[in-house]
């Protein structure tokens, strides 16, 4: 018997959003969580940091939790990480098959495999860790679609910020044009790449007469926690969004110097003097439970500027 398949075109997904899933410091204070991130680049969803409690979170968000298999941790101090062993057994639980990478400080990998021995946990899914080194930028994941850097932050701790970054996609036929000529069709494809070719009759078509560019890669910096460091700046230039930690506000400089954390307005400066389009501050003390200040401090330096308020999707 003959069954009805329904066709479907293939329309290119490119969505890029960031789910903020966790933006206090240190502890859950005021309704606020600790430190993670849910993104969405095309096909690829990435978890960065895992604070505890992110499991809960991201199904109060309704992320694709489930399509997570690249999750990056920028360091070792517990609002970054401590959920992390609970999301992986509940994969577990829930009979999760497809295999999982941790991108993180070296030490990661002994801390989560000790607490899945201790508990005579065996994984029914592959689970992969990649070492970060805090030495330089480097190029850590990538796919068709994507790249994620990682770079030097300065904290207390050796730290990574992460850059996502969309690669350039294809150029687009321009119909009116392409009429002027008469092309063989498997030549569409070389012309989306770029690459000049020859009509039917002989003529040399340049790719650049018969399609549009395609639209400029974006790109989302994540940078938590650092004090102010201008040394990023190069990594981090012409970022479509910024997210930069603002633990405190400026009044309190020398406590944030102190535990290698920035202010809103440095977090501020960072991002004009990266060119940046907008700016998200996060990882806001527990000593603010209103946040209004910390996003006036600064919207005074970057009008562009956006509080991580949990639940909230930042399309780039
Ligand atoms: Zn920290």
């Amino acid at each position: 018997m003959l069954r009805a398949i329904a066709h479907f075109p293939i329309i290119p997904h490119l969505d890029f959003n960031v789910t903020i899933l966790g933006s206090n410091s240190a502890i859950s204070d005021h309704g606020r969580h600790p430190t993670a991130q849910f993104i969405q680049l095309h096909h690829s969803y990435f978890l960065i940091d895992c604070g505890e409690g992110t499991q809960q979170r991201m199904l109060q968000y309704k992320v694709k939790w489930f399509a997570v298999n690249h999750i990056f941790i920028s360091h070792l101090h517990g609002d970054h990480y401590f959920g992390l062993i609970g999301l992986l057994t509940t994969y577990n639980l829930l009979k999760r098959t497809q295999p999982l990478t941790i991108f993180g400080p070296p030490l990661l990998q002994q801390i989560i495999q000790l607490q899945l021995d201790a508990s005579g946990t065996k994984l029914n899914y592959e689970l992969t860790f990649a070492a970060t080194s805090d030495d330089d930028f480097r190029l850590i994941f990538e796919n068709e679609q994507t790249e994620v850097y990682s770079f030097p932050l300065k904290h207390k701790i050796p730290t990574t910020g992460f850059l996502v970054k969309e690669k350039p996609g294809e150029r687009k036929l321009n119909k009116s044009k392409l009429s002027q000529y008469d092309i063989e069709k498997e030549d569409y494809k070389l012309l989306k790449q770029g690459i000049d070719i020859t009509a039917k009759n002989g003529l040399s078509v340049k790719a650049a007469d018969v399609t549009d560019a395609p639209h400029a890669p974006r790109k989302y910096a994540f940078c938590s926690d650092t004090i102010y460091n201008e040394d990023m700046l190069p990594y981090i230039a012409d970022a479509d969004l910024i997210y930069h930690e603002a633990t405190y506000l400026h009044e309190s400089e020398e406590r944030a110097q102190e535990t290698r954390h920035s202010t809103a307005l440095q977090a501020a400066q960072i991002a004009q003097k990266a060119n940046a389009k907008r700016l998200i501050i996060g990882h806001f003390s527990s000593r603010y439970h209103q946040l209004s200040p910390l996003l006036e401090e600064a919207q005074l330096i970057f009008p562009n500027t956006e509080l991580a308020l949990e639940g909230t999707v930042f399309k780039l």
